[in-house]
């Protein structure tokens, strides 16, 4: 059998959509069995098991996951993910999305992911402190500066990682800021961080335009998911000329084929938590925003949004994935029929990640960068890794997504050979 073609593909197994997209990169990268073998499975799987005193006082145990899924270029970086339908298989894909986002945009970091089973909604601020730090305790010979350096994802953030900070740096008895990124500024976080990985994608989708000659003013765009990714999208699009015609998030959105006056809906979603329900539009449900009259889509909120099913009907000529693993493999040879230029996740949303590592940098210099210095550095990281990326595609005769993969994975297979194998 053909050592790249082993998958079966499961439209809504994450971890299969990855590898299905890396055996195709990897067969016409002509990527050495042995490499292969490596490249497939992740270095280390961790599970834990995280007793905490509920504000009740009963005793309940969480389950949690940590992934180094390749650490060959640099430390392990990768969020945590907090909620109830946190899989192993899921930790498992996020972390190779990782992977291949760090090599693709060139930080030299490996790719890891965590996550706990936990229902974050439904729990004290003092319950969710307790399990942070027991989850700490429980990885903590993984963590690290120089080993894996976790960061905000769903159901995460600043604060959750200054008590991941706060625990490690209790166990080694002095304060280690590069620990973790995404902290508060007051605590060694970087200006920018917050509107990075939207600030990635408007960088993106303003090449994209360039490329296929479409003009920038008047641009129509689609948000799905109005969080950190989606609503700094939206904004920042629309600061640089854009028209953003839907908007939406878990609870519903809105339309307006005439452009959503931006200001007062992020006006309204401070108020009401949703985008849903502004009055400058119509109501339109998750599903049919992704198939409105647009230029751009930016799918910008879980998984398997764009599928077989309706890949079909989208109508946009770009999509910009800002979340992780949007559209499923089987959606991806729809979309190319169509001609849909698609901006992959790995690098769309790599902004994120990109300013982590600054953060992590400053950390380590003691020294603190200006947001104007943060934002001409991200810029650069992505204008270059987006033309880096279309050059390969265009010379391979690749569509985006396999000439990120191919790119990325060649990246990491060529620190492998110069490393060797220890035995
Ligand atoms: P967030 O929690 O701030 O926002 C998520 C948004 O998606 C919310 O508006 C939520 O209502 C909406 N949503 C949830 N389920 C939905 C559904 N079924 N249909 C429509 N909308 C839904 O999270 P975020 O940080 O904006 O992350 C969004 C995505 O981007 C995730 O896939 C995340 O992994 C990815 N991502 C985030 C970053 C980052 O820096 N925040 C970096 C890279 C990738």
């Amino acid at each position: 059998m053909n050592p790249h073609m082993e998958v079966v593909l499961d439209e809504h197994n994450p971890f299969e959509a990855m590898m299905s997209r890396f055996d195709r990169a990897a067969e016409l990268l002509h990527l050495e069995p042995g490499l292969y073998r490596i490249l497939r499975h992740p270095d280390k799987q961790v599970i834990v098991s995280c007793p905490v005193k509920m504000d009740n006082g009963d005793i309940e145990v969480f389950t949690g996951y940590r992934v180094h899924y390749n650490t060959a270029r640099g430390p392990a970086k990768g969020g945590i993910r907090y909620g109830p339908d946190v899989t192993l298989e899921e930790v498992n894909a996020l972390a190779a999305w990782m992977t291949w986002k760090c090599a693709v945009v060139n930080i030299p970091f490996g790719g890891a992911k965590g996550g706990v089973i936990c229902d974050p909604v439904r729990m004290s601020q003092r319950e969710l402190e307790g399990l942070t730090r027991r989850y700490t305790a429980e990885i903590m010979t993984m963590l690290g500066p120089e080993r894996d350096v976790p960061a905000p994802d769903i159901n995460t953030n600043e604060q959750v990682m200054a008590w991941i900070m706060d625990t490690y740096s209790q166990h080694v008895h002095h304060t280690v800021t590069a620990v973790v990124t995404g902290k508060p500024i007051e605590l060694g976080g970087s200006l920018g961080r917050r509107d990075a990985t939207g600030r990635g994608c408007m960088l993106v989708i303003l090449e994209a335009l360039k490329r296929l000659e479409m003009p920038v003013q008047g641009t129509r765009v689609a948000v799905q998911g109005f969080g950190n990714v989606g609503s700094t999208t939206a904004r920042l699009c629309a600061e640089a000329g854009m028209t953003i015609v839907a908007a939406s998030d878990v609870a519903g959105g809105v339309h307006n084929p005439a452009g959503l006056d931006m200001p007062a809906l992020l006006q309204w979603r401070a108020e009401n938590r949703t985008p849903a329900g502004f009055p400058g539009g119509d109501g339109i449900t998750n599903e049919e925003l992704l198939e409105v009259s647009c230029d751009v889509l930016v799918p910008a909120a879980v998984e398997n949004q764009i599928r077989a099913h309706n890949a079909g009907r989208i109508q946009a000529r770009i999509i910009c994935e800002g979340a992780n693993g949007p559209t499923t493999a089987n959606a991806d040879a729809i979309l190319d029929d169509k001609g849909v230029f698609v901006i992959p996740d790995i690098l769309a949303n790599a902004g994120g990640v990109t300013v982590s590592y600054f953060e992590w940098v400053q950390n380590r210099e003691g020294y603190y960068w200006s947001r104007e210095r943060v934002e001409r550095r991200l810029k650069k990281i992505m204008v270059n890794s987006f033309r880096d990326v279309l050059n390969y595609a265009e010379s391979h005769d690749v569509n985006m997504r396999t000439a990120s993969y191919m790119l990325a994975i060649d990246r990491v297979a060529f620190v492998h050979r110069l490393r060797g194998i220890y035995a």
